[in-house]
């Protein structure tokens, strides 16, 4: 068994974090190190999937209740339009192999293309 991952631990409270909202299946909090003036990550709840396409190919429907979680928080923090990043391995700049979006918002650079 590998240890939980950081997203997991905050979730459970174990690492203190805001949850800024969740659905049934997934969860939103704000990036530690945010990289535009809204910068959100939009969690599964469970870490069974380590990246997007892991996500995609089993189970769209989580993947589609996240992108509506990141959808409508870019209405509540900015004006709705924003930018989704998922990392997508090492050398794409992932850290945490618990599938995550950064929604990004609100005034965009275009070196924010990476989150
Ligand atoms: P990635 O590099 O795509 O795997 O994204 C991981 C993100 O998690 C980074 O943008 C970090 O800034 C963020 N992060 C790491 N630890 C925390 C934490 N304790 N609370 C909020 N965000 C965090």
């Amino acid at each position: 068994m590998s240890e939980p991952s950081i997203f997991t631990r905050i979730l459970g409270g174990e690492i203190p974090s805001e949850i800024i909202a969740e659905t049934e299946n997934v969860f939103a909090i704000r990036d530690i190190a945010p990289k535009a003036p809204v910068h959100l990550l939009v969690i599964p709840k469970r870490e069974e999937y380590r990246n997007v396409v892991e996500l995609a190919a089993g189970d769209p429907d989580l993947l589609a209740e996240l992108i509506g979680l990141a959808s409508s928080l870019a209405a509540e923090h900015a004006d709705g339009d924003f930018r989704l990043v998922f990392n997508t391995g090492p050398n794409a700049g992932q850290t945490v192999f618990h599938v995550h979006a950064h929604v990004l918002a609100g005034g965009l650079e275009e070196e924010s293309l990476g989150a």
